[in-house]
């Protein structure tokens, strides 16, 4: 198993030297537009937060894989993670909020020590979608986690998973040696409790990102090929494939400035750019919020340390309609966001 970058004390665990590198060569000397000059050709710079409607919470980075391309940095290695004060703080927010969607992610959020706790009270409050982004292998990794599928049903959770190939090799090489068997296994497990199921009312999407520097296909028709594979192969059931295009930060960017494919990756962000997408990225409507509770407009901003651009900072002080409305932070990572159809944590935005 590879470390995160934090535990190989790599120069890119620091989010300034990411930002850096993201705002110099290509784009300091002018070869590629910032990413604030492009969407001002269109009149959309700013970047501004409209209505929330989803509250994504980061209860931890520890995770039992240590996937290639994982914008988190996440892996057994990581010990950030959110305690149960910090989870109090959120239930109130959970409870006051106008936002239909809350989202809980990690690393695993499932080896937060209080995970089940805080969806057991997060549950009680009745958010229309409840979502849990789980890596499926971590139902599998260990006895204490082989009744989630039950536990995830009995609280009505959305379950949303990563799997980013119907065939062994390409999961492998992604996300670690046997995480694809291990992936079927969960997935079956989910089906038999109903996720997944076609009318069922448990839902279980799937998340593919592209194995290398490349971008995602079109969504609906990769979706067809999944269904149809995992079905034929396996007789797994699922509702939704969601693609999402690897945004260069974190592992994924040492992997491109390691395979000498930063700059064609971020020349073909750019030559795919839709400027239809801007108006939907996800920060536009999704605030995110770190395992110590500080406020960031979306998950990568978070790992890139870029905090909101509000008085509000920390979910001790929120404050819905001071956020409303505040300029998004945005660097050329964004590029990720507005190719082709769009990326979000819900797949296109287009
Ligand atoms: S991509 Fe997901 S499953 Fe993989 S290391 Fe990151 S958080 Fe864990
Ligand atoms: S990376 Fe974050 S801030 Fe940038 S466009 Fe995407 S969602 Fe918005």
């Amino acid at each position: 198993m590879i470390k995160s970058l934090h535990k190989r004390n790599s120069e890119l665990a620091n989010s300034k030297r990411q930002l850096e590198i993201l705002s110099n060569g290509i784009f300091q000397n002018g070869d590629l537009p910032k990413f604030k000059d492009k969407i001002a050709e269109t009149g959309q710079f700013p970047l501004k937060a409209k209505k929330l409607e989803i509250l994504q919470i980061n209860v931890g980075y520890m995770c039992n894989q240590v996937c290639e391309h994982c914008h988190v940095d996440a892996g057994p290695d990581r010990k950030e993670i959110m305690t149960r004060q910090t989870m109090q703080q959120c239930l109130e927010v959970i409870k006051n909020t106008g936002a239909h969607t809350l989202d809980l992610t990690g690393g695993a959020p499932e080896m937060n020590p209080d995970f089940r706790w805080f969806v057991e009270e997060a549950s009680k409050v009745g958010v229309k979608d409840f979502i849990v982004r789980s890596n499926l292998t971590i139902i599998r990794a260990n006895k204490k986690y082989y009744d989630l599928p039950e536990f995830f049903k009995k609280h009505n959770v959305h379950v949303i998973s990563s799997m980013p190939h119907w065939t062994r090799g390409k999961t492998d090489k992604q996300r670690g040696t046997g995480v694809f068997d291990k992936s079927i296994k969960a997935l079956q497990e989910l089906n038999a409790v109903g996720y997944g199921m076609p009318d069922s009312s448990l839902r279980l999407d799937l998340v593919y990102n592209p194995s290398g520097a490349f971008l995602p296909g079109n969504q609906a028709s990769m979706e067809k090929d999944f269904k149809k594979a995992l079905l034929d192969d396996f007789e797994i059931n699922f509702h939704n494939l969601f693609t999402i295009t690897n945004l260069p930060i974190s592992r994924f960017l040492d992997y491109l400035i390691a395979s000498e494919n930063y700059e064609d990756y971020m020349y073909a962000l750019i030559e795919a750019y839709n400027p239809q997408t801007v108006k939907s990225v996800m920060c536009t409507n999704t605030l995110s919020i770190s395992w110590d509770g500080y406020l960031y407009d979306c998950d990568f901003n978070q790992m890139l340390n870029l905090p909101v651009n509000s008085k509000v900072k920390h979910i001790s002080d929120y404050n819905e309609e001071l956020l409303e409305g505040r300029t998004i932070m945005i660097s050329q990572h964004c590029y990720g966001c507005t190719a082709g159809a769009g990326s979000s944590c819900q797949g296109s935005v287009t």
